[in-house]
């Protein structure tokens, strides 16, 4: 048995290693594009911040790879050929799968503009992007970023403690506002401000300047024009769809796939960002760019691939990130609908948390300890956690077990309830209930 796995992320990572858990002696191939293989890409943000050492971004050593029993090539797919069972590499070799597990992931929307390929213009989805905006940062001394979500702002941060001067460019009046509240986009927005980040709102970038093929100022569509040697976007990402797409495979904005991460094609399995995946306890197909999620999926893939039939089941996603410096969990379905800024899905980002609830919201806490809470009729179903973290894990565990709130749901809903209290209260005697 020959099992293939294109992609060498998180995704494809993880199930190798569900497919060694089963089968010690099939032959497994990975193939992967970047130069730098498997590391931690929510750790770039940290790596241009300068508070990670490119070396911390790769979580394993070379025993552990050892350990997996893999073939590794530095290559690119170019075709798949589903009735042949074989793939097409750069353009030329060919290689048989019995076993093939699309984990591609998902790459940034390019900036459509006039002048978005001159030399200065960033986007943030490998280590090589991180690795040459720190280059152009020495050079740098003014820096327009581009969109909402957290990669935006990751590249704001970075690019500010690299000493550069930062314009933060909104399409609409707020940050990221389809998926944070008013109080909180303006709460990291005050926070950027504070930072010595200048804010434009309703600043739509329609052209780059150009001087010596290099950027040298951008124009608004309200004419506004602003000097600068850098413009960093993050709109959105797309999964990379165009390997499923040339080879018939079923897609929708993902590549479909079904609880055992199987695409319409049997012997082809897909994980990851690229995967749209079908919740059975929803029955919905939805998009995750999220870490953990693509590690899940990947293992459940592999344990399917090698013959080991089990379902994904999607928890409510969870991710803990950091926004202008404020530590922030978001759990669940949170949302607010659209956001002009970012396209689709952004990194790090669930569709999940963009459903507009059908929910009553509870509120404590100001500015920097703040707590949102979207409450259903008898569980938790999504939950914003900024500053104090005490009560981000409990949230989760409350969240994803829908453990059922009536003992305190009407006490949350009072105005000025102590929600933090509450839900603390809740947390010891729902844990000690639970564990009988
Ligand atoms: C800057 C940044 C910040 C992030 N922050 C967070 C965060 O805070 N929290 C969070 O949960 N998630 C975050 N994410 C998202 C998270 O990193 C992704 O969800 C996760 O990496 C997805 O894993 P994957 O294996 O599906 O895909 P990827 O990690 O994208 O790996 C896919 C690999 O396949 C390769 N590839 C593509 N096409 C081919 C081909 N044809 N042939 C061979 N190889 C190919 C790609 O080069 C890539 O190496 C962040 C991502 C970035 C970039």
């Amino acid at each position: 048995m020959r099992y293939v796995i294109i992609g060498s992320g998180v995704a494809g990572i993880a199930a190798i290693e569900a497919i060694r858990s089963v089968d010690k002696a099939g032959e497994v191939v990975m193939i992967g594009d970047d130069p730098h293989g498997f590391y931690s890409r929510p750790g770039l943000a940290y790596y241009l911040t300068g508070e990670l050492h490119d070396k911390a971004l790769f979580p394993r050593s070379r025993e552990a790879y050892e350990q997996l029993n893999f073939g590794f090539l530095r290559a690119r797919v170019t075709h798949i050929s589903c009735a042949e069972h074989t793939l097409e590499i750069d353009g030329a070799k060919r290689l048989k799968y019995d076993r093939l597990l699309i984990a591609v992931g998902a790459q940034a929307v390019p900036l459509e503009v006039p002048g978005a390929k001159l030399e200065g213009v960033v986007k943030l989805d490998h280590l090589n992007d991180a690795k040459h905006i720190l280059k152009l940062a020495k050079r740098g001394k003014t820096a327009v970023v581009v969109g909402g979500g957290i990669t935006a702002l990751e590249l704001t941060e970075g690019l500010l403690a690299r000493g550069v001067t930062v314009h933060y460019l909104l399409r609409g009046d707020r940050y990221w506002s389809n998926v944070l509240d008013e109080r909180e986009s303006r709460s990291v927005e005050g926070r950027l401000q504070a930072e010595g980040v200048t804010l434009h709102y309703h600043a739509e970038l329609v052209e780059i300047k150009g001087r010596n093929n290099h950027v040298s100022g951008i124009r608004l569509l309200d004419g506004r024009t602003m000097k600068c040697d850098m413009v960093a976007y993050a709109i959105g990402i797309r999964p990379r769809l165009e390997l499923a797409r040339a080879s018939d495979l079923a897609v929708d904005r993902g590549i479909l796939v079904n609880e055992h991460l199987q695409t319409n094609d049997p012997d082809i399995f897909a994980a990851g960002d690229v995967a749209q995946a079908y919740d059975p306890l929803t029955g919905r197909s939805v998009l995750d760019s999220l870490w953990t999620p693509a590690r899940e999926q990947g293992y459940v893939a592999g344990l399917n691939m090698a013959g080991k039939k089990k379902a994904y089941l999607k928890s409510p996603p969870f991710n803990v990130t950091r926004l202008a410096g404020l530590t922030t969990t978001i759990i669940g379905a949170v949302g607010h609908g659209r956001d002009e800024d970012v396209l689709g899905v952004a990194r790090g980002d669930s569709e999940t948390w963009r459903q507009l609830p059908d929910a009553i919201v509870a509120q404590t806490g100001f500015d920097v300890n703040h707590i949102r809470l979207l409450v259903g009729e008898k569980t938790l179903i999504g939950a914003v956690v900024m500053g104090d973290q005490t009560l981000s894990t409990p949230l989760q565990k409350i969240i994803a077990n829908g453990a059922d709130i009536s003992p305190i749901r009407n006490h949350l809903l009072q105005p000025d309830a102590p929600i933090a209290d509450l839900i603390a209260d809740f947390w010891t005697m729902w844990r000690r209930e639970a564990a009988l």
